[in-house]
């Protein structure tokens, strides 16, 4: 496969163009990178080139390194693999920067110059950086950065070294510790790229004929270099460092390693010559890809969740894109799923009981689209085409034509059931019904439907706009059309789908409920609220259970322990939580919109600190659990609701279970999420913690026999579950 062409023009550029077939965007591979590194030396070892242009044959340039290489070179060289990898890569670069330059005089190079015609991420970046300047097309569409820390690594190829060489590490940081993606503009007014002009590539090769010798040696290959904003040791660099570290620290809470590799990197590079630090880099880079966090999430983050987007776990049936949806029930919910649909360029009709209702609806998407527009992240004209597509009404004959109905009415069975009906009789017979419930089982639902085949759940977690996941849920007699009917619809919108089977709360509720219920229960046994709070932003989740409860409100809690406690009778293990949370709900403290909480709140809705009341009630007990206790509960509750959902059929694929953890509720991302977490601590260290937690804290702890039989067979998930061992069996 070739994926860099090379062109000699009767100029005397030469023009290498980066174009992987059969791929939408060009991706870096192993082969890629020796092709380029072939074309470089014929470049300049011809003495009829006189320049040469990088540019891509696609619409963007490129984004990023293929991920499955960075695994496998790990998973076939280790350590040194990894290393010895990146070398030959900074390699490569380098010669690209020095082109044939004389090391004294710093003169005699050719000069190579980017052309990017769109976006350029990750390596994409990267090697743009090491050419002599770089032009971008004036493309606002386009999207410029190094995004790799979002999913656990960081710039690897260089980028990390030259940024902070070319920026100075205070500038450098947003886009280096943020992974802040910028626009051809913004990227040129940070300094990112070089001019941002019509035709990149006209451009690019005109300033290779006129480059002098001047243009092609970089600041830091100058003798007289001096880092921007100063060095380490400079009293400025360093008071940059001491804030960046707290800052890290601070964000990550220390459970993400690449970001404090990614500032070793910096900080150590900034004292040493430049091909030095590269060589820092390398070993940070190869620290942080030999670090289990990094493999599993680039395993949930990218490759997985990419899977599952591209319809990894979709029936094999024609495309069932949606023209036109139908939104039954104007409120929070339906509200948020007619705008994202609107726009994404579908037709939507949104129905509510009365008119007032439905325009309350709908206004809530102009609303989004001003506060887009006040960013600069819509147009008024946008805001016009995405409201003209949706109709709000209550008349249902407005839904024939519609290919799916959403319904997000009141969660309630018989309500449910009367829209069901009205909008059946409304909507071509091929038309699939899909209900947004997020506690009623949907085979029950059903019932109400006279084509059950055609009936499905898809949950979505609120705010819509906001939330990345939603939950497909297959009722029992939920047929494969319905399936792909709504992984179709949700790549429309550009969410991230997983498809769980039917049983209470799904998937994602039903971890997230005990992870809630262990944070009350730990505040019944009398620990201290700020350590249950603490440990649980310690080990990586974005909220303790308390302000989580708080945000989604304390009465709901109450109605779904009702219902729970209704379900399982004599089973129902919950009344320790139970205790807390009714208290709390008779002191009218029902969470954040009541204004009062686990949390105070002041005046404006600002939480401000735990609400001390909580300890009249439930004093401190005399010894307190220390943090790792504190954590291995909180964990532990939802990871082994995973495991049961696998064992019970309800998750079918550990990948969606994983996914479906970080973009739902946001569990440890820094993990990989549930499973992911188990095959790091090893499923036998898993089951001896189990059995720990059981014998104190009682059975909700009972190591689910898959666990077991995991680690007594020595087996991890991915081991067994994952797509390999899928493909296998
Ligand atoms: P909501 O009370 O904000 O909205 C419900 C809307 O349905 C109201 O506008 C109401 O007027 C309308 N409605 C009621 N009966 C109707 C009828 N017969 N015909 C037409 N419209 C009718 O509720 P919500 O929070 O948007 O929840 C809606 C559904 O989504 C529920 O099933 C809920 O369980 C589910 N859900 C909620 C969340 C959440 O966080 N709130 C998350 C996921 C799923």
């Amino acid at each position: 496969m070739t994926d860099f062409t090379y062109a000699m023009g009767t100029d005397g550029v030469a023009v290498i163009t980066w174009d992987v077939p059969g791929k939408s965007m060009n991706v870096m591979s192993l082969q890629g990178f020796a092709q380029l590194d072939g074309h470089i030396d014929r470049a300049l070892a011809d003495p009829a080139v006189k320049g040469v242009v990088i540019t891509s044959g696609k619409v963007d340039f490129a984004g990023g390194m293929d991920l499955n290489v960075i695994a496998a070179m790990r998973d076939q060289g280790g350590a040194q693999g990894i290393f010895d990898g990146v070398m030959r890569m900074h390699g490569v670069l380098r010669k690209i920067e020095r082109a044939g330059m004389d090391p004294k005089t710093l003169k005699g190079a050719k000069p190579i110059a980017a052309a990017l015609p769109g976006t350029a991420l990750g390596i994409g970046l990267e090697l743009p950086l090491a050419c002599h300047r770089i032009f971008a097309a004036d493309n606002p569409k386009a999207k410029i950065g190094l995004p790799e820390i979002l999913i656990g690594i960081f710039p690897g190829g260089g980028g990390t070294t030259r940024l902070a060489r070319k920026l100075g590490p205070m500038m450098a940081a947003p886009f280096l510790l943020e992974g802040k993606l910028s626009d051809p503009k913004a990227a040129k007014a940070a300094g990112l790229i070089d001019d941002v002009v019509a035709d990149p590539l006209g451009a690019a090769r005109a300033w290779v004929l006129a480059a002098t010798d001047a243009d092609l040696v970089k600041p830091w290959d100058r003798k007289d270099y001096r880092m921007p904003g100063g060095a380490p040791y400079h009293p400025a660099g360093f008071m940059t460092f001491v804030g960046a570290s707290a800052m890290v620290n601070g964000k990550t809470q220390g459970v993400y390693p690449a970001a404090k590799a990614l500032l070793s990197a910096v900080y150590e590079g900034a004292l040493v010559p430049f091909d030095t630090a590269l060589k820092i880099e390398a070993r940070w880079f190869t620290h942080v890809l030999m670090n289990p966090s990094s493999g599993a999430m680039i395993r949930s983050l990218f490759i997985n969740k990419e899977a599952l987007e591209k319809g990894a776990n979709r029936p094999k049936v024609p495309d069932q894109k949606v023209r036109k949806l139908g939104v039954l029930g104007a409120g929070m919910m339906g509200a948020g799923i007619a705008y994202v649909a609107a726009g994404a360029g579908i037709e939507v009709v949104l129905i509510d009981a009365s008119q007032a209702a439905a325009d309350r609806g709908k206004a809530h998407s102009e609303a989004l689209l001003d506060k887009a527009i006040s960013r600069r992240k819509s147009t008024p004209e946008k805001k016009a085409e995405v409201l003209a597509r949706i109709l709000a009404t209550t008349d249902y004959a407005a839904l024939s034509g519609c290919d799916l109905i959403v319904e997000a009415v009141f969660e309630d069975m018989a309500v449910k059931a009367e829209v069901t009906r009205r909008a059946e009789a409304a909507i071509p017979s091929g038309a699939i019904f899909a209900t947004n419930t997020s506690t009623l089982p949907i085979t029950e639902l059903a019932v109400a439907s006279a084509r059950p085949a055609q009936f499905i759940g898809i949950h979505f977690f609120s705010p819509v706009d906001k939330m990345m996941l939603v939950e497909v849920i297959r009722g029992r007699d939920t047929g494969d059309l319905a399936v792909a009917k709504a992984l179709d619809f949700v790549r429309q919108i550009r969410k991230t789908p997983i498809v769980v089977n039917d049983a209470r709360f799904f998937y994602a509720n039903r971890c997230i409920i005990p992870y809630i219920n262990e944070g009350i229960r730990m505040v019944a046994e009398g620990v201290a609220p700020a350590l249950v709070e603490n440990a649980a932003r310690l080990v990586g989740m974005p909220l303790g259970p308390l302000q989580l409860v708080d945000e989604t409100s304390l009465d709901l809690g109450v109605k779904i322990a009702r219902a729970t406690q209704a379900a399982l009778g004599a089973d129902y293990p919950d009344d320790a939580v139970d205790d807390v949370l009714f208290w709390m709900v008779d002191q009218g403290r029902a969470g954040k919109k009541a204004g009062a909480g686990f949390y105070a709140y002041d005046a404006t809705g600002k939480r401000e600190g735990l609400w001390p009341g909580l300890g009249e009630k439930y004093p401190l007990a005399g010894a307190q659990p220390d943090v790792t206790e504190v954590q291995q509960r909180l964990l532990m509750a939802q990871v082994l609701e995973a495991v049961r959902a696998l064992e019970d059929g309800v998750l079918t694929d550990i990948r969606e279970g994983d996914v479906g953890a970080i973009l739902g509720w946001g569990f440890a991302p820094w993990s990989g999420g549930p499973f992911g977490w188990l095959d790091i601590l090893g499923a036998a260290r898993a089951v001896v913690l189990c059995d720990a937690l059981e014998a104190r804290f009682g059975p909700r702890f009972r190591a689910p026999a898959l666990l077991r039989d995991i680690a007594a067979t020595g087996d991890s998930f991915y081991g067994r579950f994952g797509p390999g061992a899928r493909q296998a069996a």
